[in-house]
C-alpha cells in the first residue's frame, strides 16, 4: 500500500517581521521539504499575505494567513498565534498598526538602554537589519549586537541584554491573553497558544480555553517528545485544537528551520475544518 505522509507547517516567520527568509524563499523551502500547507505567522503583521496568496497558486502549497501576537500574563510574554485571520478586518488592521508603531518606539528605547549599558550603538544602525522599523524586534537588535561584537551569538545577546529580566528588556503592548484571543476571533481566526513549554504556565490553559483560546501548539522545535505528548494530552482533555510548526526565523536560528518540525497533515485538516465550520461553510 502506498500512503505518502503529508505535512503542514503552521508557524513561520519572514523578512516582514524578524525572519531572514523572504516569502518566496519560505515557499521554496516548504516545497523542498515536501510540506503541503504553510502558515506565515509574522509578529504583529499580515504583510506576507498578498505574496502568499499568489505563491500558493504558483507552488501548489496551501497558504494560511497568520499572525503571532504578544500578550502578557504575570509579567511573562505569552505568544498567541492567529491562523486564518482576515486581513481586511478594520479593527484588526488598526490594532496591528498600533502594535507596529509601538515596536518602532520600543526598539528606540531598547537601543537607549543598551547605550546606558555602555554599548556604542545607534538606532539608525537597525535600518540595515530591519526591512521596516515598524516590525523591529529583539531578534533584529540581537543580530546587530552580534554584528558589532557586543555579543558572541544571538542567544548570548538575549542572555546578556534582551531576555525578560535582563537590563535592556522592554515589554510590548500590554494585551491580556483574553484580549489577544478576542482580537483573533474578531478577525475570524483560530487562536493557538504558541510554544507553551517556553511559557511554563500549563495550569492556565483551562482558564484561557474558557476565555476563547482554540488550540495548543504541541509541535515546536523547543518541545521535547515528552512535551509534545503532554500538550497533545492537554488538548485532548480540554477539547482543543492541535497545531505546530518550525517557528522558522531563517539564518541565525538554525534549530528552527523549515522541515525540522512538521505538523502531521491530519491536524492541519482539523484546523481547516474547524475554521470552515465556524465561518458557516458546509463540509
Ligand atoms: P519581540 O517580539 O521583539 O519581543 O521578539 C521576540 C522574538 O525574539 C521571538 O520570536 C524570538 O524570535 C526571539 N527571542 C525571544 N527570546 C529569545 C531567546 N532567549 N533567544 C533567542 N531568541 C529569542
Ligand atoms: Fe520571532
Ligand atoms: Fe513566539
Ligand atoms: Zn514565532
Amino acid at each position: 500500500m502506498d500512503t505518502v505522509e503529508k505535512w503542514a507547517d503552521m508557524h513561520i516567520h519572514t523578512t516582514k517581521s524578524d525572519g531572514s527568509n523572504t516569502v518566496e524563499q519560505v515557499f521554496e523551502h516548504a516545497r523542498r521539504e515536501g510540506i503541503s500547507a504553510i502558515a506565515i505567522t509574522d509578529h504583529d503583521t499580515v504583510a506576507a499575505g498578498v505574496e502568499g496568496r499568489i505563491l500558493e497558486k504558483a507552488c501548489g502549497i496551501e497558504f494560511v494567513t497568520g499572525v503571532e501576537l504578544s500578550a502578557v500574563y504575570e509579567n511573562r510574554e505569552v505568544h498567541i498565534i492567529g491562523l486564518y485571520v482576515n486581513p481586511e478586518n478594520k479593527n484588526f488592521q488598526e490594532r496591528l498598526s498600533y502594535f507596529q508603531k509601538r515596536r518602532a518606539e520600543r526598539a528606540e528605547k531598547i537601543v537607549k538602554k543598551l547605550r546606558e549599558q555602555g554599548l556604542k550603538i545607534q538606532y539608525e544602525e537597525l535600518y540595515e537589519i530591519t526591512e521596516n522599523m515598524n516590525n523591529a524586534g529583539r531578534l533584529h537588535i540581537a543580530k546587530l549586537l552580534v554584528k558589532k561584537n557586543f555579543a558572541l551569538s544571538i542567544k548570548d545577546a538575549f542572555n546578556k541584554y534582551l531576555a525578560e529580566g535582563r537590563p535592556a528588556y522592554m515589554e510590548k503592548a500590554k494585551l491580556t491573553v483574553g484580549e489577544a484571543v478576542e482580537l483573533i476571533k474578531e478577525a475570524k481566526g483560530i487562536s493557538i497558544l504558541a510554544h507553551p513549554v517556553l511559557l511554563d504556565k500549563d495550569g492556565m490553559i483551562e482558564t484561557w480555553k474558557k476565555e476563547g483560546l482554540d488550540g495548543l501548539e504541541a509541535f515546536h522545535p523547543d518541545h521535547s517528545y515528552e512535551d509534545m505528548s503532554r500538550y497533545l494530552d492537554i488538548a485532548n482533555k480540554f477539547d482543543m485544537l492541535v497545531s505546530g510548526g518550525s517557528d522558522c526565523h531563517g539564518s541565525g536560528k538554525d534549530h528552527t528551520r523549515i522541515g525540522k518540525i512538521k505538523l502531521p497533515y491530519r491536524y492541519y485538516e482539523k484546523l481547516k475544518k474547524y475554521q470552515m465550520e465556524r465561518n458557516g461553510a458546509k463540509i
